[in-house]
């Protein structure tokens, strides 16, 4: 890069975020979570199903004392990544599934609406919480995704913590290996049904507004079970399965080659900027039409800048909730249980 370019840069760069910090009003703190679509009914016993609620919970009133205490967006989304990260109920950190060979390997990754820095890691294995990693290479790196043992490398320069890989195995993880291995030898697992598929998932996501009017997103998972070794899916790909700008924050969570392909988080975000659509009809236009048109499933949190929200699916369940500014956690898990949404700011 030569020397006026470098000044042209630094101009625009202050020009942008100019204009974001014009375009961001206070707002009332708002955080939305997910812990994965493909919820069955049928696997989640009374006990997972309180455990789930109250992980959920955690992770709701983490992120909400973020906000309250007047911090970025930023911080609200990594701590309640984290919080679900650490819970070996969910499909990311301690939990994640396993690789066709039995080994996990986890995905994250992270964007600041306001400045529109993003950051990602794919294939660690040795990263307690990968949602950490994500944002410091967003922020002490002059990139936006490092993978496999280069990513390892920096974590450890940054001392983040990473511990040995037996850390993330789980015996409910372990069966469902060696279940989608049965289907394997039974039909092959390049077209294995999106319903065996389905109930693999359990990613866990996050998007908040901040009281500066700040919007982020962050998703962190294992994957999808019986993946192939190298295997990356949508989650820490920016714009397809996280995306944050200052109009809107999204986190997906399904089947990552779909959501790759139509990339899912961005096309959310451009119809709500180009059509004018709410989170309501941008989700709908992309995850209950446009993903299971191509074959695919899943869910999608959705947060604008007015504090408005959606949080769309097309499978049995999916584990969501949110918290305004009042600090009263909400959650649901299945298709049809009632769940209030944050109101949208009223127009001055
Ligand atoms: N989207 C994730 C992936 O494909 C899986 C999930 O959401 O559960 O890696």
């Amino acid at each position: 890069m030569t020397h006026s370019h470098a000044r042209l840069r630094t101009l625009c760069v202050a020009l942008c975020l100019g204009l974001a910090s014009q375009a961001a009003a206070a707002a009332d703190p708002v955080l939305v979570i997910h812990g994965g679509a493909g919820l069955e009914r049928k696997d989640v016993t009374p006990q997972d199903e309180a455990a789930i609620r109250a992980a959920l919970t955690l992770a709701l009133e983490k992120g909400h004392a973020a906000l309250a205490a007047g911090k970025p967006a930023l911080d609200a989304v990594t701590a309640a990544i984290t919080v679900l990260e650490d819970d070996p109920l969910f499909n990311a950190g301690k939990g994640a599934v396993f690789t066709h060979d039995g080994k996990n390997e986890l995905d994250a990754s992270i964007m600041d609406g306001a400045t529109l820095r993003a950051g990602a890691v794919a294939n660690v294995h040795h990263v307690k919480n990968p949602i950490l990693l994500a944002r410091a290479v967003m922020e002490h790196s002059p990139h936006v995704m490092l993978v496999g043992d280069g990513a390892e490398v920096f974590a450890k320069e940054q001392g983040i913590e990473l511990v040995d890989p037996g850390y993330f195995r789980t015996e409910r993880r372990w069966k469902q290996l060696q279940e989608a291995l049965k289907e394997d030898a039974a039909g092959g697992q390049a077209m294995r049904d999106p319903e065996a598929t389905t109930k693999h998932f359990g990613t866990v996501g996050a998007v908040a507004l901040d009281a500066q009017g700040h919007l982020a997103a962050g998703t962190s998972t294992g994957g999808m079970t019986d993946k192939r070794y190298g295997r990356v899916g949508d989650s820490p790909i920016i714009g397809a399965g996280t995306y944050a700008n200052g109009q809107c924050a999204v986190s997906g969570t399904g089947w990552g080659e779909f959501y790759i392909r139509v990339a899912a988080a961005h096309e959310i975000c451009a119809r709500m900027a180009y059509l004018h659509e709410t989170p309501a009809q941008a989700g709908e236009a992309v995850i209950i039409k446009q993903i299971p048109a191509l074959g695919g499933d899943g869910g999608a949190i959705i947060l604008a800048s007015d504090g408005s929200a959606a949080l769309p699916f097309n499978t049995e369940g999916m584990a969501r909730g949110w918290i305004g500014s009042d600090g009263v956690p909400h959650i649901a898990l299945y298709s049809g249980d009632p769940l209030p949404l944050p109101d949208a700011a009223k127009a001055p």
